[in-house]
C-alpha cells in the first residue's frame, strides 16, 4: 500500500475564498482538529504578512501536535537581492515551523509578465532560495506556480525549474494548477511525462477547482506517481475553490487502496469538515460528498427498504466509515466513541448510563437547531451535567434588556439582571444593571459585574468571537436564531452555542455558557 502524504492549506490558500475569515484563535481550532484526524502538514500561512498571522505562528510555537507538523508558507527571494538579505526569508528561517513552502514561478510568461526578471534570474531566485533555507535546517517544499500552463507553453524551461529546486535540496516539487483549468487527461499526461525526466523526484499536486476538476486532477496525479496531496477542507478557496481534501482522503483510503490517515480517524471526516465550515459560520453543503448530511440519505419508499436490506444495493461505502450515517444526525452517528472520548479529554468519568443519557440529549438538541461541532464548551457542560459534575454559577430570576434610540439617532443600552448566587447556603439575591454597547454587551458586563465578586476568575474570561446565524430549515416552528460565542482564559479557547426564537435569549444562552465553563474548570481545578 502507498503512503500519501497530505497536506491541508485550509489556513493559507483557503482564506482566499469570498467572505472566508478566521480569527487566531479559530486557526488554533482547525489545527488541533487536523491533528487530530491524522492529517501530515498543516500550512499555516506566511509568519508576518498580518498582525493576525503573526498571532497565529505565536499561539502555534507553543503547541503540541500529536501528528501534524506546522508548514510556513513564503515566496522565493526577490529579485537582485541575495537570499540570505530577503526579508521574506528570514522571517520564515526565524519560525519555529519546522517545514517551509516556497511558491516560484515555473511558467515563462508569468516571468516575463508578473515577476519581470530574465528566465535565467528566476531560475536562480529559485535554486539560491530553497538552499538558503535548506543550510537553516529547514525541511523545504517548492510549490511551482502556474506549472501545467507553464508546461504547455515551454516544457523545457517549467522542468528546468523543477531540477533547480530539486537540487537545491527540496524535498518535495508540488506541480500546481494555479488557474484551475487542466482537466485529467492533460494533468496525467504531463505528470507522466515529468516523472519521465526527473525519475528521482517526490512530488506533489496542488489543483483548483475552476474546471470542476480539482479532485479528479489530484486522483489522477497520484495515480500518475504524486507521493502528496495538497486541498483545505471542504474545498474552500478563492475563486471556485481548491481541491477539496475530504473528498480526496476518502477516494485515496475508500476506492483506490492508499494509505494516508490511520484507518481508525478516517471516522472522523465528517466532524472536521462540520467544525470548519461552523467556525466560517457557513451551513454545510448538505449534498458534500462522503461528509454532506444527505450523502447517504434516502428517499423513503423502495431505496429505503433496499438499504434496508443491503446497503450495498444503494451506498458506496458504508458511511460510518467516514463519520457520516444514513439520514441520521450527526452527533447519533459519531455517537458513543465521540462521548467516550470527548470525557476523557476533559477529565470526565461517566457511566454507560450517562453515556445514553447524553446521546439522548443531544439528538434532542439538535432536532432545535443545536450543532455541538463548534460549541465544544457547551458540549462539555452537557456531559457533566449528565455526570453529576455539574455546578451553575447562579440561579435566574429574571433578565431585560432595554434599547433606546433618541432623535439623533444615538443608541443606548442598558440590561438587568435578577441572579441568586452562589447555589448553596451562603446564596443571596443580586439586581444588577449594566450600560453597555448593545444587548449581549449589555448583559455580559451586568452578569460579570454582579458575579465577580464571587467568581474572580471571570476576570480572566475574555469573548473573543460572536456569530449569528438564522436557521431556516423547516423544524415546525419557524425560523431560530443560532449563536456561537469563542471564548478564551488566555490558556485554552472553547465554543459555546445558544438557539432560540429570540436573538437575545440565544446570546444570552451562549454567553452564560461561556463564562459557566470557564469557571467550571477553575472550580473543578482549585476546590
Ligand atoms: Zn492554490
Amino acid at each position: 500500500m502507498r503512503h500519501i502524504e497530505l497536506y491541508d492549506a485550509t489556513l493559507r490558500d483557503g482564506m482566499g475564498g469570498g467572505g472566508m475569515s478566521l480569527t487566531a484563535e479559530e486557526k488554533l481550532r482547525v489545527v488541533h482538529a487536523l491533528d487530530a484526524l491524522g492529517v501530515h502538514l498543516i500550512e499555516a500561512g506566511f509568519p508576518a504578512s498580518n498582525p493576525k498571522e503573526r498571532e497565529l505562528f505565536e499561539l502555534l510555537a507553543n503547541e503540541t501536535l500529536e501528528v501534524s507538523e506546522i508548514v510556513a508558507f513564503g515566496m522565493t527571494r526577490r529579485r537582485e537581492t541575495p537570499a540570505s538579505a530577503d526579508e521574506g526569508l528570514r522571517v520564515l528561517a526565524d519560525s519555529f515551523a519546522p517545514v517551509c513552502t516556497l511558491v516560484g514561478k515555473s511558467s515563462p510568461m508569468q516571468v516575463e509578465k508578473v515577476v519581470r526578471v530574465s528566465p535565467e534570474e528566476n531560475i536562480m531566485m529559485i535554486g539560491e532560495s530553497i538552499s538558503f533555507l535548506v543550510k537553516q535546517g529547514k525541511r523545504v517544499l517548492f510549490d511551482a506556480e502556474h506549472f501545467f500552463d507553464g508546461y504547455a507553453l515551454n516544457r523545457g524551461y517549467a522542468l528546468d525549474t523543477l531540477r533547480a529546486a530539486s537540487v537545491a535540496g527540496a524535498e518535495r516539487v508540488v506541480l500546481c494548477d494555479t488557474n484551475g483549468g487542466s482537466l485529467p487527461g492533460q494533468v496525467r499526461a504531463i505528470f507522466e511525462a515529468v516523472r519521465f525526466e526527473l525519475p528521482d523526484v517526490d512530488f506533489g499536486i496542488h489543483t483548483h477547482d475552476d474546471a470542476g476538476c480539482a479532485v479528479a486532477n489530484t486522483l489522477v496525479a497520484v495515480e500518475a506517481g504524486a507521493t502528496q496531496v495538497q486541498g483545505t477542507i471542504n474545498g474552500i478557496g478563492e475563486r471556485t475553490g481548491n481541491a477539496n481534501l475530504v473528498t480526496i482522503i476518502a477516494d485515496l483510503q475508500l476506492k483506490m487502496g492508499y494509505d494516508g490517515l490511520p484507518p481508525e480517524r478516517l471516522a472522523r471526516l465528517t466532524e472536521t469538515a462540520h467544525l470548519v465550515d461552523e467556525l466560517l459560520n457557513r451551513t454545510p453543503d448538505p449534498a458534500q460528498p462522503y461528509v454532506g448530511k444527505h450523502a447517504f440519505a434516502h428517499k423513503a419508499g423502495l431505496h429505503a427498504a433496499a438499504v434496508r436490506a443491503d446497503a450495498a444495493t444503494f451506498e458506496h461505502v458504508a458511511p460510518a466509515l467516514v463519520g457520516n450515517a444514513r439520514d441520521l444526525l450527526v452527533s447519533e452517528i459519531s455517537g458513543r466513541g465521540t462521548v467516550i472520548e470527548k470525557a476523557a479529554e476533559f477529565g470526565i468519568e461517566l457511566d454507560e448510563d450517562a453515556v445514553a443519557r447524553i446521546l439522548e440529549s443531544v439528538k434532542r438538541l439538535e432536532h432545535r437547531g443545536f450543532q455541538f461541532e463548534a460549541a465544544d464548551g457547551s458540549f462539555e457542560l452537557l456531559m457533566r451535567e449528565e455526570a453529576g459534575l455539574y455546578e451553575p454559577l447562579f440561579e435566574l430570576e429574571s433578565w431585560r434588556v432595554i434599547v433606546e434610540q433618541n432623535r439623533d439617532g444615538q443608541v443606548e443600552t442598558e440590561a438587568t439582571i435578577r441572579i441568586i448566587a452562589p447555589p448553596g447556603p451562603d446564596e443571596r439575591r443580586i439586581l444588577h444593571t449594566a450600560e453597555g454597547n448593545g444587548p449581549v454587551n449589555a448583559l455580559d458586563k451586568a452578569l460579570r459585574e454582579a458575579l465577580e465578586g464571587i467568581y474572580p476568575h471571570l476576570r480572566d474570561i475574555k469573548l473573543v468571537n460572536y456569530k449569528v446565524r438564522i436557521l431556516d430549515e423547516a423544524r415546525g416552528t419557524g425560523a431560530v436564531t443560532r449563536v456561537l460565542i469563542d471564548a478564551s482564559d488566555g490558556d485554552r479557547v472553547w465554543g459555546t452555542i445558544g438557539v432560540s426564537g429570540d436573538i437575545i435569549a440565544a446570546s444570552w444562552n451562549a454567553l452564560v455558557d461561556s463564562l459557566e465553563v470557564g469557571t467550571q474548570r477553575s472550580r473543578s481545578r482549585f476546590g
